[in-house]
């Protein structure tokens, strides 16, 4: 019983990824160019654990945690439980245990010192907060909760004039403001160093100002990429841009920077959504195409 769990570990720090829910079925709206004729073309991707037997995608709503010397992070909080989604229904008044996981593991709510969310979709602030007798509690009481300035301005003043942003504006209200009510709410800048080996780095597109987590630790880096990338087939297609990104070429000219940064690097990649085993390297051919090579980091 109880969610998956997956542990790893990346030069000192510890890993947990507690996967909330497959989001296989979603990828066709996600990405509906990712057809499996499109697919079948990508060698290195079609035999890998990041699409089903037909050439589908899949993926997960997960929620990362990270030891990183004496603080404990948590990066993206996925759907939650009980919300009003209006423009989501598949996704509203969730009844997942995922509370009841982290205490069956033993994690200790308490100990997390920060929380930080790439962006403000629905699906990466869900368990900043839990329901309790009809009101909105924060997950982790102790910690500080990292926002981009820009983001928060962008949700907040944005009139909600189509369903998708009077969904946001629910978002907000259930996700976002109750931990500005607690004072636990951390304003940063999109490229902000939070010590410890820990920067932000700016990475638009999918939202106005979504961000990516980079950790270095001892000689490894690795980056968190948030929704840069819904699925690692956009290494491989910088230019499938999701429907819903708040600018689409904004959204492609990211990756484009991000990849060519990285590629042939020993930086290791992922991004909220990819399945596990999450993490890998990318790499550039003498086309000047991408590719992505999972890194198995179990332990
Ligand atoms: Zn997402």
């Amino acid at each position: 019983m109880g969610l998956d769990v997956i542990k790893s570990k990346i030069g000192d720090v510890e890993i947990m990824q507690v996967v909330e829910q497959p989001l296989d079925k979603y990828y066709t709206l996600f990405l509906p160019m990712a057809t499996p004729e499109e697919i079948g073309k990508i060698d290195w991707l079609a035999n890998s654990h990041h699409v089903r037997e037909d050439l589908s995608l899949r993926g997960s709503s997960q929620m990362f945690i990270l030891k990183v010397n004496k603080r404990v992070f948590v990066i993206d909080t996925c759907i939650g439980n009980e919300e009003d989604l209006l423009e989501f229904p598949f996704w509203a008044n969730l009844n997942i245990e995922f509370l009841e996981t982290l205490d069956a593991i033993g994690f200790d709510r308490d100990s997390v010192t920060d929380v930080l969310c790439t962006h403000l979709h629905l699906d990466h602030v869900g368990w900043n907060t839990f329901k309790k007798k009809g009101k909105w509690h924060p997950t982790f009481p102790k910690a500080k909760y990292h926002f981009a300035k820009d983001e928060f301005e962008w949700w907040h003043t944005v009139p909600a004039e189509n369903d998708f942003l009077i969904t946001h504006k629910d978002v907000l209200s259930q996700s976002v403001y109750p931990i500005i009510e607690a004072g636990l709410a951390n304003f940063v800048e999109v490229n902000q160093d939070l010590g410890d080996g820990i920067t932000l780095l700016p990475t638009p597109g999918h939202t106005v100002a979504h961000i990516s987590v980079q950790i270095k630790t001892g000689n490894e880096t690795f980056i968190i990429g948030g929704d840069m990338c819904h699925h690692p087939c956009q290494i491989a297609h910088p230019d499938w841009a999701m429907p819903a990104d708040y600018s689409q070429e904004k959204s492609t000219s990211t990756r484009r920077k991000m990849f060519e940064s990285i590629a042939d690097t020993e930086i290791l990649y992922t991004c909220t959504h990819f399945k596990n085993p999450s993490f890998g390297k990318v790499g550039k051919n003498s086309n000047g195409e991408f590719d992505f090579q999972p890194i198995d980091k179990e332990n």
